[in-house]
């Protein structure tokens, strides 16, 4: 309950900050030079990333405490994964990172999900695919139906969950060692998030990985929702 108090009371301050950045950089108050407007923007960026930390810390406090609304709707998916992958794709060009869209289903059965939430499972699971992979790599997302389901998979070739870590994945705060070194930025909110979400839509998530090797994440949507 302290972390959920303290995330409540950092949400105004931070979007004030943003405002103030933004009227500033658009040039509102007068006119800024190119050298001012990078570092301007570089305050923006660390903002919205505390923005998305603090609205993190909310949601895994919701979960914890079975608080979580969803607001269901028939969404379709195809639609909501080429956003999610048009967004992070400026990333994964950065590290030089190709990413797969196999098994592409023309037509899907629409699900019944909230999509907003569902898809920041997406971008968290394709997010942490290209983060925790080095250079070069490749992340592989996979899309079939099984059993009435929608299973989804996301694999990388990057540095994989140490074995004996791996029972501690879906836990609040839990960062695995080489991880941290890997990539001093994260919460280790991520997947609790996600579980609590896959979850609430009547899914299950789970996940195989070997150290150095790569990781798989797969998470299931039932096309009927029995909650
Ligand atoms: P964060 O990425 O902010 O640390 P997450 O909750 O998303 O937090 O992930 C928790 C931990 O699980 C990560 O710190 C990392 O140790 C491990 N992990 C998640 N995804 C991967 C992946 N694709 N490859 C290797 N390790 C991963």
């Amino acid at each position: 309950s302290f972390i959920s108090v303290v995330a409540h009371q950092l949400r105004t301050p931070l979007s004030g900050i943003k405002w103030t950045l933004n009227m500033i950089m658009s040039g509102e108050l007068g006119s800024i030079t190119n050298e001012q407007k990078t570092f301007l923007l570089k305050s923006y960026e660390s903002n919205n990333r505390m923005i998305t930390l603090v609205n993190d810390m909310l949601d895994a406090d919701r979960i914890q405490s079975g608080k979580l609304k969803h607001d269901l709707n028939p969404v379709d998916l195809i639609n909501l994964l080429d956003n999610v992958l048009f967004e992070i794709s400026p990333e994964a060009y950065k590290k030089n990172i190709s990413i797969q869209f196999k098994d592409k289903l023309d037509k899907l059965p629409q699900v019944m999900i909230d999509s907003e939430k569902m898809r920041a499972v997406f971008q968290n699971l394709l997010e942490n695919a290209i983060k925790y992979t080095p250079k070069g790599g490749s992340v592989k997302l996979g899309l079939k139906e099984e059993n009435n389901e929608l299973l989804v998979s996301i694999s990388d070739n990057g540095i994989g969950i140490p074995k004996e870590e791996q029972k501690n994945v879906f836990n609040r705060f839990f960062r695995a060692k080489n991880a941290i070194k890997a990539e001093t930025d994260g919460s280790g909110l991520g997947l609790f998030i996600c579980k609590g979400i896959v979850e609430q839509h009547g899914g299950k998530i789970w996940f195989e990985s070997e150290e150095n090797k790569g990781t798989s994440f797969y998470f299931t949507i039932p096309f009927e929702k029995k909650i």
